[in-house]
């Protein structure tokens, strides 16, 4: 190991517990073994599953655990077998920790590893803290020309990016997207960023529709109406070949099936809180696509940089709010209010 800086023993770090939510506690600060490089965090996002885990509905999170998947940071040590990394370089975390060796890792579809681990998700470490280890292939190098705040998106954007990628390719193709949240959001910029035909977004809130509509949407419909299907069809002009569903409960599954008929592809990119019925007759015989998506991979981070370096994502459209690690229960509450798109919390 090399340059181990001359920190204090121990360190701040974020846990959540059922009882008290979030919260800094001190905690000793993790020494890299062999592949592991120890990055000292700038920044950290606060995502959707992190204060779904924090009212105990993650269908994968338990309680108590340490948060933070979406991380940017530097490297200020790494350990011995450890390539491609180097002292003082800006990263992110790719937060998927494969085992490598099976059926789905020797296929190079390690974001579906039977063993798999997510640092800051179900894992002993995450990126809610000043310092962390992390196995130094799940580092990724930030470019120069993207600065901080758009380096924390690279992660964020990753999810919608390994969606649109699963759904095929949307150049001059409709597109109707549930849900303005975060996802939806970042789903939206990367669409029209990919030459997506029309696209129209649903939501129940005015508030994320305007951003929606800020943002490029060629449409936006009410999800509380009634014949939202039928509205979403009439603004795209007909049916959609492609519905994100970034919400995942019953209705919404309901009306993207709906949007699809005939023959579209529904993704399922919101995390589930329960299980759905859907009209399986209409889905067999109208010959309709229901797709899984499961966090990214490799190329999916370097898809994100190249849609951030062009512009198709902006900084300033998505993050909104930035809290010191001190105030991370203001944060949470913040990202779970509605008001915002992407809280971040900072080391300082
Ligand atoms: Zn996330
Ligand atoms: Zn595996």
């Amino acid at each position: 190991m090399e340059d181990v800086p001359a920190a204090p023993a121990t360190m701040r770090q974020v846990i959540v517990t059922a009882g008290e939510g979030a919260f800094v506690r001190r905690a000793p600060i993790p020494i890299p073994v062999a592949g592991e490089a120890l990055v000292e965090m700038i920044s950290t996002g606060v995502c959707g599953s992190d204060t779904h885990a924090l009212h105990g509905l993650h269908p994968f999170i338990t309680l108590p655990y340490l948060p933070g998947h979406e991380v940017l940071g530097v490297v200020q040590a790494v350990a011995e077998g450890v390539t491609g990394i180097d002292v003082g370089q800006r990263v992110v975390v790719e937060p998927t920790l494969p085992c490598w060796h099976c059926k789905q890792c020797r296929a190079a579809r390690e974001n579906l590893c039977e063993n798999l681990q997510v640092f800051g998700c179900v894992y002993s470490q995450g990126g809610m803290a000043e310092w962390f280890t992390v196995p130094a292939n799940r580092l990724h190098p930030v470019p120069d020309e993207l600065d901080d705040a758009q380096a924390i998106l690279i992660e964020p954007l990753s999810t919608p990016v390994h969606a649109v990628r699963l759904a095929g390719p949307v150049e001059n193709r409709t597109v109707a997207i549930l849900g303005a949240g975060t996802i939806g959001l970042l789903v939206l910029a990367t669409v029209l960023h990919q030459g997506a035909g029309r696209v129209v977004v649903t939501d129940m809130l005015a508030s994320k529709r305007a951003r929606a509509l800020g943002l490029g949407a060629h449409a936006v419909v009410d999800a509380g109406r009634p014949d939202a299907v039928e509205a979403v069809r009439e603004a795209l002009g007909e049916s959609a070949d492609i519905v994100f569903d970034c919400v995942a409960v019953q209705p919404t599954v309901a009306q993207a099936i709906g949007m699809a008929l005939n023959g579209g592809t529904v993704v399922i990119v919101g995390v589930p809180t329960g299980d759905v019925s859907v009209p399986l007759a209409m889905i067999q015989d109208h010959q309709v696509r229901i797709q899984g998506t499961a966090m990214y991979l490799p190329e999916d981070y370097r898809e994100s940089m190249d849609i951030l370096r062009a512009g198709g994502v902006q900084a300033k459209d998505f993050i909104t709010g930035v809290y010191p690690m001190e105030q991370v229960a203001e944060a949470f509450a913040a990202s779970a209010g509605g008001e915002h798109i992407k809280v971040v919390v900072s080391a300082r």
